[in-house]
């Protein structure tokens, strides 16, 4: 017997396929990194957290595969990234630097059904901890909840280096209210009169700055694998049941 179709989640409406992305706007996000804005007309829309898969080909026909994070959600055939350099990298020096209007990539996607957000009309917190381009899933989340107005308090925690590395300055800063509160955390250097705060997250920065176990908050946390992995055992730690954390590993350490 099929799924009633009305009833059935969006993500199995949405499977993954390839599918060729127009450059439609390019814009520096960061010192390092770019926003990528695609037209993609055969898009099938996504769940906020998703993620795809770029192709590049070469003119000798090389090709090489990475992925990204979508920072747009829903149905829409706008499919915007943000994509940091990975210094001597293959795929993002050409992403961020090479790419122009007009040019063409392939996509395939929409991919992960496990690391996404969807309303859910109840008031079950959610906890988001990013460190540095980690954010993007994690944006794209709480953007979902602010246009669906979903009563879940939702909290972000995000390291980052400098304030001038902060992706979504603007849009995270747009979110904040009753329902979203944004935590900033600087590894480098930090907004005039917080010089004392400079460091990376340690299993006491969560104790202190993310919703406590006792509340049971669904978790999110994405990143360089080496960041997402020692925030998860410090949860773990801090009490948090393996089955509310859910972890995106970027790669790298
Ligand atoms: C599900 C998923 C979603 C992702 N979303 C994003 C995203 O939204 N934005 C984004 O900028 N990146 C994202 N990434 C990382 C991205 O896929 C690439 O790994 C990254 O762009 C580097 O690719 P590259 O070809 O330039 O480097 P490579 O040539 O693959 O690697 C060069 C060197 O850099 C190291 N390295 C690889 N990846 C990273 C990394 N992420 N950080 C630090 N060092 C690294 C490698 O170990 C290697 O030593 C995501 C990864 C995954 C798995």
């Amino acid at each position: 017997m099929s799924a009633d179709p009305l009833t059935r989640p969006d993500t199995a409406r949405r499977r993954p396929a390839w599918h060729v992305a127009t450059v439609a706007e390019l814009a520096p996000e960061t010192p390092t990194a770019a926003r990528l804005v695609l037209d993609v007309p055969t898009w099938p829309g996504n769940d906020a957290g998703a993620h795809l898969d770029v192709r590049l080909t070469a003119p000798d026909g090389y090709q090489a595969t990475r992925s990204y994070s979508i920072a747009s959600s829903g149905e829409t055939s706008r499919v915007v990234l943000a994509v940091d350099e990975v210094p001597d990298g293959e795929v993002s020096p050409f992403l961020v630097r090479e790419l122009r209007p007009g040019d063409q990539l392939e996509l395939h996607g929409p991919l992960g059904a496990f690391f996404v957000w969807q309303p859910s009309r109840d008031d079950r917190p959610v906890q988001l901890i990013a460190g540095g381009s980690g954010v993007v899933p994690l944006y794209a989340m709480a953007a979902s909840h602010a246009a669906a107005a979903d009563p879940a308090p939702f909290r972000l925690l995000y390291s980052v280096r400098t304030p001038r590395h902060v992706f979504f300055a603007d849009e995270l800063a747009a979110l904040v209210g009753p329902a979203f509160d944004l935590d900033l955390a600087y590894t480098r250097e930090a907004p005039d009169g917080r010089q004392g705060d400079i460091g990376r997250i340690t299993k006491d920065t969560l104790a202190a700055r993310t919703i406590p176990a006792a509340r049971r908050p669904q978790v999110f946390v994405c990143g360089p694998t080496g960041f997402v992995e020692a925030v998860a055992s410090w949860l773990r730690a801090l009490g948090h049941a393996a089955a509310d954390i859910r972890t995106e590993r970027f790669g790298g350490t």
